[in-house]
């Protein structure tokens, strides 16, 4: 199933995707009572799939990326955040900070958690995600270089580009992740290559902060990052998911 959130006629709905058309629900995600509205997709302005009350993000999570920033494979997650004003939807616009000279992609698979989650175990982890989304943890190289940590450099606003939808009923251990900028393939690789699986993520984090429904957590970029421009088109795509694309103004 894909959940979605969007606007149609002036209002703020949450729903299901079917075919081309969107059905109208009624209540969060983890009870939407579906109703008889429909719109077709083409006419509605999707929203971010998710209004986290924090990003939890991972660094270094793919192997062939910390052979690429030639680091060594950690022992434990990587954990920073991304403040909730990072996020943004589909076709929504990422903003170039004045502060920067050198922004970049990074596109990451995103688990939206369903339901308050603490202190969990990886096997109990599945009962606590939603579903999965496409994301791109933005972020100004030269500022998370030039700080020595990067709360500065992943927190701008616009800074983390969520969706188009959270898919329920994909299997996450094994998909390809890739990202284009005006259509060019950047990076691709597959979940598989996770130091870190998602059930590992989740019961780790969990052990850390309490996780709440419609919290993000972005789990780690492929090798292949690099700069985007003013005018760029960036995508993210996830098999069995989507396409997420932004503009960079
Ligand atoms: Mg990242």
């Amino acid at each position: 199933m894909r959940l979605v959130r969007f606007a149609a006629q002036g209002r703020l709905a949450r729903g299901i995707i079917q075919d081309d058309e969107v059905t109208e629900g009624e209540g969060d995600f983890a009870s939407l009572k579906l109703s008889r509205i429909r719109h077709p997709l083409a006419q509605v302005q999707l929203f971010p799939p998710c209004t986290p009350s924090k990003v939890v993000a991972v660094g270094l999570n793919y192997r062939d990326h910390a052979g690429e920033m030639g680091l060594p494979i950690p022992d434990e997650p990587i954990l920073f955040l991304k403040p909730p004003t990072t996020v943004i939807g589909p076709g929504e616009k990422i903003l170039y900070p004045a502060m920067s000279k050198r922004v970049d992609y990074e596109a990451e698979l995103g688990v939206v958690i369903k339901k308050r989650c603490k202190n969990i175990g990886p096997e109990a982890a599945p009962d606590y995600i939603l579903g999965y989304t496409c994301a791109n943890d933005v972020t100004a190289r030269d500022l998370q270089k030039k700080d020595g940590q990067w709360t500065r450099a992943k927190s701008f606003d616009t800074f983390c580009p969520v969706g188009p939808w959270i898919e329920t009923e994909v299997e996450p251990s094994d998909l390809q992740v890739q990202s284009r900028l005006n259509g060019e393939l950047k990076q691709s690789s597959r979940t598989s290559q996770f130091i870190f699986k998602v059930p590992e993520l989740v019961a780790f984090i969990s052990r850390v902060m309490t996780l709440e429904p419609g919290d993000l957590i972005i789990t780690g970029t492929p090798s292949g990052i690099g700069p985007m421009q003013p005018g760029d088109e960036v995508e993210v795509r996830i098999e069995g998911i989507g396409s997420l694309k932004n503009i960079v103004r």
